[in-house]
């Protein structure tokens, strides 16, 4: 893989990049058998480089683990001391960084043995805006696509595993072919699930509202984190199931996510949401959340992990 930085962590060591590789019958390759995470780190004015919700971040990729019988040969203290330790390794201010627990050389076949150990790796590079700074200004254009989001009880959509992320690929290429910055999907049953990487925002009337836990969603730690500050600046917010034709009568829509941040959505099947561009209370919201990483908003939740200390 391209070289984004000059170290990473691997089964407890820290290797050069280019000695971070694993076998073509690596079962993970084969058959999708990873969980992973996407965790940003930011260079804060008062306490220097700062993970963004580490604990939650690492607790759900135990949880994705769990999800999927696969044992973690690591306790969560310890992934959390060799996530900051690679960004510190690596030198880096701000970072992406993601943790990958996956099945390696565990045999051929399905039939997984039940005390089957993953292996695990972070890499921590450097990675801007995942839509663009440009989008995260003026919105991205979005289009529903023609693929759903997978079905409850088929493959769980709650852990953050590495086969879901076939049915994102179809969604974003599919998007990207027909013109569009970003693919969301409809669950099953024809409501609103996510975009390919990312949880939706639908905002009229100054009502926000979200899918639920139940639409076929991965339940972001951005939107959790966006939940929490639209209410603490007095919005109401529903967690209900959001038809399509909603994203056409919107005020407001917006996209969030590790990678992609608070994103405005501008228009959805070429139909403008509301005015067009990114409206007062994504503005609102975008500022509150990069207020955390510029140091305008206070972190009374103790989101951030300092790095360098
Ligand atoms: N949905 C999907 C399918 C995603 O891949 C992501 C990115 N991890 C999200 C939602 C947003 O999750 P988070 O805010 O935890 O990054």
């Amino acid at each position: 893989a391209k070289q984004l930085a000059d170290y990473i962590w691997f089964n407890g060591k820290i290797i050069p990049w280019k000695e971070a590789t694993v076998h073509v019958m690596t079962h993970a390759i084969h058959y999708g058998s990873s969980v992973f995470e996407g965790v940003r780190a930011y260079n804060t004015p008062d306490q220097g480089t700062c993970v963004f919700r580490l604990q939650e971040h690492t607790r759900r990729l135990f949880d994705s683990a769990k999800i999927y019988r696969m044992n973690i040969p690591y306790t969560m203290d310890e992934l959390n001391q060799a996530l900051i330790d690679t960004i510190v390794k690596n030198d880096l201010k701000s970072a992406y960084i993601r943790p990958i627990a996956f099945f390696g050389d565990i045999g051929m076949g399905i039939k997984v043995p039940l005390d089957a150990e993953a292996e695990v790796s972070i890499a921590a590079f450097e990675w801007g805006a995942y839509l663009g700074e440009e989008a995260l200004k003026n919105g991205v254009n979005a289009g529903i696509s023609s693929w759903n989001r997978l079905a409850a009880n088929t493959i769980p959509t709650g852990a953050k595993a590495g086969g879901n992320y076939l049915s994102s690929q179809l969604i974003s290429m599919e998007a990207r072919r027909h013109g569009y910055g970003e693919g969301i999907a409809l669950d099953t049953n024809g409501f609103i699930s996510e975009g390919a990487g990312e949880n939706i925002f639908v905002i009229r009337d100054g009502v926000i509202s979200t899918t639920p836990k139940t639409a076929a969603i991965l339940p972001g730690i951005t939107r959790d984190t966006v939940m929490t500050l639209a209410k603490e600046l007095g919005y109401e917010i529903r967690e209900e199931n959001i038809p399509r034709e909603a994203m056409y009568l919107a005020d407001e829509i917006f996209m969030c996510g590790t990678a992609a941040e608070v994103t405005p959505v501008n228009s959805v099947d070429g139909i403008t949401v509301g005015k067009g561009g990114r409206g007062p209370i994504t503005e609102e919201i975008q500022n509150m959340f990069f207020g955390l990483f510029n140091g305008k908003t206070e972190d009374k939740w103790n989101w951030l992990t300092p790095v360098y200390k």
